[in-house]
């Protein structure tokens, strides 16, 4: 039983912005922190925040950092550098009424400062303007002068030149007037905050504000039966809108006990009907649509990283560039090669990817993909900016077969729990072809494993260590879409 007592707790923004997020996720951070669990999504989300920050400040070459050993150094340190001469303040700390925030931009403008909080997102959100809000009031309170209160996003459409020139990568937006009523309203967040961690743990069921604006650290505590690999929830029904809620609604936890009137999808019949049963599903056609592609068959698959900061000239923010790719070739039935190209992480990737792609699958024969727009869309953007290599890989293009649709359309098992994707169709196929033995298990870990690739710092010994890892994960990918192809076409 935990006694929370009556004391004020201190506040951070972060703090109160968790706290309108859900009451019970604030009081749980503070309280229970032994219950949270941080995946890897929230971590790499902070990790990419953390460096945009840094690269915004390296923008203002003339600035100063408030690092501080403590927060209540770095708030005596923001006083002392406020009461010098105006420049660029980083990490400016700042307090009133018990709450603390830390601004990342301060910018000297005639009469005061500009406040800049940076996001690595790409547009402002509304969960931005109640940070801003919160930034904004302390600062006021702060008997500071504001000239404006600005949210710094990646600009998208900014395409880096090169030599670190990072000069445009921020659009800054002033969100001043769309602030001024919410600001008003902290001294009731603070308030509210204050009462619910005083108070005993808030009895809040799960619901939307679980996933927004963040998946919650708590969801495991709060919702421990909504693991869809644990038995047949509704929420196995694909693509069901609100109809997984509304059978929960009536009472229904388990896909097999609802009546089959009551799904009018022909998918959600086939999945209820086939979880059941407990027996799966494979029509004949996808073997005849298998067994209609010419040989030399192609199976490949790319890896891509998108970085917030563009790293090479002529990419954008977030843009998927491609650094490795797979592919198993088939020249025969049954007669089958591999080959892979994975970029050193040392220089632009894409030109050697494309042009060792083009060497390798030739003109004729059928490029077999596993959800084909992701492929495509890679190639196409290889053609639009190496030219000279245009019409080769635009003739790849027309090649494409997908497996996706095949699969979605002509079969089903069971432990599949209503995805098509590769990683839940292998096991019912080919148990052997595991992940999960895997250092590099999914296309997440490639890109932090290619990122720590690209790090010059990274020692040769973990250099080849993520390599071997890198090349047998995405190997495994095209090997597995062979072992798909050959169940189709031999009807299991
Ligand atoms: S999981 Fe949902 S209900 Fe539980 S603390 Fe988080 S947001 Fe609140």
């Amino acid at each position: 039983m935990n006694n929370p007592s009556s004391k004020r707790h201190g506040l951070s923004k972060s703090r109160i912005l968790l706290h309108r997020q859900c009451p019970k996720r604030l009081w749980l951070k503070v309280h229970r922190p032994d219950l949270e669990k941080v995946d890897d999504s929230n971590q790499a989300r902070f990790n990419t925040g953390t460096y945009v920050g840094e690269l915004a400040q390296q923008l203002y070459p003339d600035g100063v950092l408030i690092a501080g050993d403590s927060l209540g150094q770095a708030v005596t340190d923001t006083q002392a550098v406020l009461a010098g001469k105006k420049r660029p303040i980083f990490e400016a700390t700042l307090q009133a009424s018990g709450l603390l925030i830390r601004a990342d931009l301060m910018l000297p403008d005639q009469d005061g400062y500009r406040m800049v909080e940076v996001k690595s997102s790409t547009s402002v959100k509304d969960y931005h303007l109640a940070d801003a809000a919160i930034q904004s009031w302390v600062a006021q309170q702060s008997d500071l002068s504001l000239t404006s209160v600005e949210i710094a996003h990646i600009d998208n459409t900014f395409v880096y030149p090169g030599d670190g020139d990072y000069q445009g990568l921020f659009h800054y937006a002033d969100v001043s007037e769309q602030i001024s009523e919410m600001k008003n309203e902290v001294p009731d967040w603070i308030k509210d905050a204050q009462e619910t961690l005083s108070g005993e743990e808030p009895c809040i069921a799960a619901g939307d504000q679980c996933n927004s604006p963040f998946p919650c650290s708590f969801i495991e505590y709060c919702c421990p039966q909504t693991d869809p690999e644990d038995g047949f929830p509704p929420e196995v029904l694909p693509r069901n809108g609100n109809l997984a809620a509304a059978l929960r609604a009536e009472g229904y936890a388990d896909l097999r006990d609802v009546p089959e009137e009551r799904l009018s999808n022909l998918n959600h019949q086939r999945v209820w009907r086939i979880s059941k049963t407990g027996k799966a599903e494979l029509n004949s056609e996808a073997s005849k649509i298998i067994a209609e592609l010419p040989y030399p068959r192609y199976y490949i698959d790319f890896e891509t990283i998108n970085p917030a900061v563009p790293v090479w000239a002529g990419t954008r923010p977030y843009m998927q560039v491609p650094f490795q790719w797979s592919c198993h070739i088939e020249t025969a039935k049954g007669a089958i090669t591999h080959a892979a190209f994975l970029a050193d992480g040392q220089s632009d990737p894409r030109r050697p990817f494309a042009e060792s792609l083009i060497e390798t699958i030739g003109t004729d024969g059928p490029v077999i993909v596993y959800n084909a727009p992701f492929e495509r869309s890679r190639m196409q953007e290889l053609a639009d900016y190496y030219h000279d290599l245009a019409p080769a890989l635009e003739a790849a293009i027309d090649r494409i077969v997908d497996l996706l649709p095949i699969a979605r359309e002509h079969y089903y098992h069971p432990e599949m729990r209503g995805s098509w994707s590769i990683k839940a169709v292998l096991p019912t196929i080919a148990p052997d072809l595991a992940y999960d033995n895997l250092e590099v298990a999914n296309g997440g870990m490639a890109q932090e494993a290619f990122a720590e690739l690209m790090q010059p710092g990274t020692l040769p010994e973990r250099r080849q260590q993520l390599h071997d890892a890198l090349l047998l994960y995405c190997e495994r990918d095209t090997l597995a879409m062979v072992r798909i192809a050959h169940y189709f076409e031999n009807g299991a």
